[in-house]
This record gives C-alpha cells, sequence and structure tokens, in this order.
C-alpha cells in the first residue's frame, strides 16, 4: 500500500515528471514504462492506488494495463464495461472526472471492489488521447488522509496520461513497424527464392529448346527458315530473361564474383556497338562511335561484366529511339576512370522517373500496357556491375527529346577494388 507521507510540492512534481520523461525516452519496454507511471500517479497524487486501462477494442471494454504494485494479481481478467463505469464515462466523454463520495456514485462500477477485495471512497480519472481519439484511462483512487484530489491533482494526472498515451503510441507503431519488417522481409525472401528457382528451372528446357533448334536449322528444308529462326529469336530472347534473373539471384545470394583482366575498353565498346549496328540499321537508327584506337583504355576488370552492363544501356538506346533517331557512343579517358557515354535522341524520360530508372523493375510506360518489351531489369543490373568495380552510372535525360547514359570505372584494380568497399559500407 502507499505510504503515508506529506504531499509533494510543485517542484517536486515537476521533478518527478521529468524524470518519467527520461525513462520514456530510455526504453521501449512499454509494461514497464506503464508501471512506473502508475507507481508516480499514485505518489505525486498521494493516493492509495492508480491504474491505467485501455481500449480493447475487440470486446470494446476497458482492460487493465497496469495495476498498483502492491497488487498485481487479479486484475487479469477484469473488465470494465464502457457503460456503468466510471472509468467508461471518462473515455466515453473524453473528460476528467473526480467523485469524492464514491459510495453514493452510480457511476462507479462496484465489481472491481469486489473481486479484489477492495474499497473505493474516492476517485481521479483522466483520459488518455491519442490525436483527439481516447485510448484508454489513468486513474488514481483513494486521497490519502480522507484529503480530496486537487486542481494540481488533476494538471499532474492529465500529464501523466499524456506521457502513457505518447509511450502506448511508440509502442504500437514500434510494434506495427516490426511486423511490417518482418513481413517486408518474408516477401523479400519469397521474392528471392522465386527469381533464384524460376532462372534456374527454366535454364534447362531452354537448353533443350536451344539444342533441338540447331538440330533442325540443319535438317529443315529452307521453306521452313523463317520460323526456324523465329524459335531461335524468341529462345534468345528467352535466355537474355533468364541471364538477367540470375545476375539477380547470384547478386542476392552474395555470390556475384569480379574475375578480373586487363583489357581495352575501347575494345570491349567498338565490339559491343558492332553486335548492335544490325539492330540500329534495321530500325534506321544512325549509331556512331566516338572511340580511341584499337587497345587504347586499358582497364582491369571484369570484361564480361561490363559488356553486359553495355549492352543494357545500347539495347535501351536502341529500344527507345524512333527510326530515324541517332545514338553516340563514346569512350574516354576521366582523370583516373575510363567514362562510358551514350546518348540518344529518343523519347528521354520524365523528370519524376529519372532517380528510379536504376530500381529493379522499374519502367516509366505501365508493365501491362507497353509497347516495349523487357523487365525492368537491365539498368539495375548495369548499375550493379558497375558499382561492382567501384565505378559509378548515372542519366540525364530530356522527356522527348533523348537520354544520357554514362558509367565510369577505375582504370586500376587497386583503386577499384577500395571505391567498391567504400560503396558497400555506404
Ligand atoms: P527494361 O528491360 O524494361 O528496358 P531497364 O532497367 O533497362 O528495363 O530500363 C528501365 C526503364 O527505364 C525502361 O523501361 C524505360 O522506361 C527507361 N529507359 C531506360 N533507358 C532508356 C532510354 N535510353 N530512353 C528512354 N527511356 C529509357
Amino acid at each position: 500500500m502507499a505510504q503515508e507521507s506529506a504531499s509533494l510540492t510543485r517542484m517536486e512534481r515537476l521533478q518527478r515528471l521529468l524524470e518519467i520523461s527520461k525513462v520514456i525516452s530510455s526504453t521501449l519496454d512499454l509494461q514497464r514504462l506503464l508501471q512506473t507511471i502508475v507507481d508516480l500517479a499514485t505518489e505525486v497524487t498521494h493516493s492509495e492506488a492508480a491504474s491505467i486501462l485501455l481500449y480493447d477494442s475487440n470486446i470494446q471494454q476497458l482492460k487493465f494495463a497496469a495495476t498498483p504494485s502492491f497488487q498485481e494479481d487479479g486484475f487479469d481478467h477484469l473488465i470494465v464495461p464502457i457503460k456503468f463505469s466510471t472509468a467508461g464515462w471518462v473515455f466515453t466523454n473524453r473528460r476528467p472526472v473526480v467523485i469524492h463520495e464514491a459510495a453514493d456514485d452510480p457511476r462507479v462500477y462496484r465489481e472491481v471492489d469486489r473481486a479484489l477485495n477492495f474499497q473505493t471512497r474516492s476517485i481521479l480519472a483522466v483520459p488518455m488521447m491519442i490525436k483527439n481519439e481516447p485510448i484508454g484511462v489513468i486513474e488514481a483512487v483513494n486521497k490519502l488522509n480522507q484529503g480530496h484530489y486537487t486542481e494540481d491533482d488533476l494538471e499532474f494526472l492529465e500529464t501523466l496520461a499524456a506521457q502513457a498515451a505518447i509511450c502506448i503510441e511508440n509502442a504500437r507503431l514500434l510494434r506495427n513497424l516490426q511486423i511490417a519488417n518482418a513481413e517486408f522481409k518474408r516477401l523479400d525472401r519469397m521474392k528471392s527464392d522465386f527469381i533464384a528457382i524460376t532462372s534456374h528451372e527454366l535454364r534447362t528446357p531452354l537448353g533443350l529448346i536451344l539444342g533441338h533448334v540447331t538440330y533442325l536449322k540443319e535438317i529443315a528444308s529452307p521453306e521452313y527458315d523463317e520460323q526456324v529462326e523465329a524459335i531461335t529469336r524468341s529462345a534468345m530472347r528467352l535466355k537474355s530473361i533468364i541471364e538477367d534473373l540470375s545476375a539477380i539471384a547470384h547478386k542476392e545470394r552474395g555470390d556475384s564474383r569480379i574475375h578480373r583482366t586487363e583489357f581495352s575498353m575501347s575494345d570491349l565498346v567498338r565490339e559491343a556497338v558492332n553486335r548492335f549496328s544490325i539492330d540500329a540499321s534495321e530500325k534506321q537508327i544512325d549509331l556512331k562511335t566516338q572511340i580511341p584506337r584499337k587497345g587504347s583504355l586499358k582497364v582491369e576488370a571484369d570484361q564480361e561484366k561490363l559488356d553486359t552492363a553495355l549492352s543494357h544501356i545500347l539495347r535501351n538506346a536502341l529500344n527507345f529511339t524512333d527510326p530515324g533517331g541517332k545514338v553516340r557512343v563514346e569512350v574516354t579517358r576521366v582523370a583516373d576512370h575510363v567514362r562510358v557515354i551514350v546518348s540518344d535522341t529518343g523519347i528521354g524520360i520524365p523528370c519524376d522517373d529519372l532517380p528510379h530508372v536504376f530500381d529493379r523493375f522499374f519502367q516509366v510506360e505501365a508493365h501491362l500496357t507497353r509497347k516495349h518489351g523487357g523487365m525492368g531489369l537491365g539498368l539495375s543490373i548495369a548499375k550493379e556491375m558497375v558499382e561492382m568495380h567501384g565505378g559509378q552510372i548515372w542519366c540525364e535525360s530530356d522527356e522527348g527529346s533523348g537520354s544520357t547514359f554514362s558509367f565510369d570505372i577505375p582504370v586500376e584494380a587497386k583503386q577499384a577494388e577500395a571505391a567498391a568497399k567504400v560503396f558497400k559500407m555506404d
């Protein structure tokens, strides 16, 4: 039972409030916080006991969330109805209540006293509100020394109620955040598994299709050339989708590694551009390059990965540029990096979408209504491959007049590895 002691001075009450604020900011243990608040309410309002009741929306009644330290048992199954109880009245009317003579007051719910073998003589109860909505009630009962609750008691309990409401809201937000985070992780794992399984399972049938189509090409009469060619093109398209998915699966498993060799970026870019020259001329796009001499601009890097990154950028430049347009490819040395620049006179990218073009599965056009093929993976893969080298990739674009994609690759492996480490730490 609370020690009978002289009432606290205003200064002492303020000190207690300061203490509780410190406890609130130093722990996320809601139960401990609420218990501290209840103990403080008892002490400062000079009461025999105090408690916190929270509204349970499932049963639409109030339940005890924190109870007097001297009587922890017996509250577990106690429910306080919204109708015909002091706490219920305070909750519904969103107003505090002071009852000096509980014995005569019809608002007092007698079941709690009966269950706990307690006698309520006086009550001070205030609502706990969050964003103007009541979430529960904090009550102090039985002012000691036959005293009456004062304005000061009310003011103090209201301040405590506000603190308690913040604690409860924080705990709820934290709990919701944890639940959402766990769900997010579960979905992310499912997505990663789906990508890994899909890319793996599609490889075998695709291998068979490609094998048989090669055989068909040899034995089928020329009148079937067009059909065989269509199957080959579609199978190759599937192959590149599966390769994109595998690249992501490798990256997510953390087993994507760089295999460095020394090679000429000028040569790599020239060869990549050559591969796309037929597509460009078929689409009547003027594909021009500005590449230093053969064998120049040597880098120590993963040739295959950089070729993949560049291919994605080149494919997009051709895809998103209309016939009659231009695509320019340039390689140059900038300080200790080699820079590759691909610019086009295509449809461009809206300003709002620019920050997202390197996100996985991002496409400017809606997936289902878009004119262009693709899965929104190419640029995210290009970004990963460039960044694995400690390089940087970026895009500038004017909607309606074209885009420029550029990436920098450090020339030396040592410098690249240091940059890649810094990037990982970020
Ligand atoms: P996708 O395989 O769908 O092309 P990417 O990751 O390569 O996916 O590109 C993402 C999106 O960025 C594209 O769907 C397109 O909307 C936009 N985009 C990429 N490159 C260009 C470009 N050169 N011109 C205009 N839009 C582009």
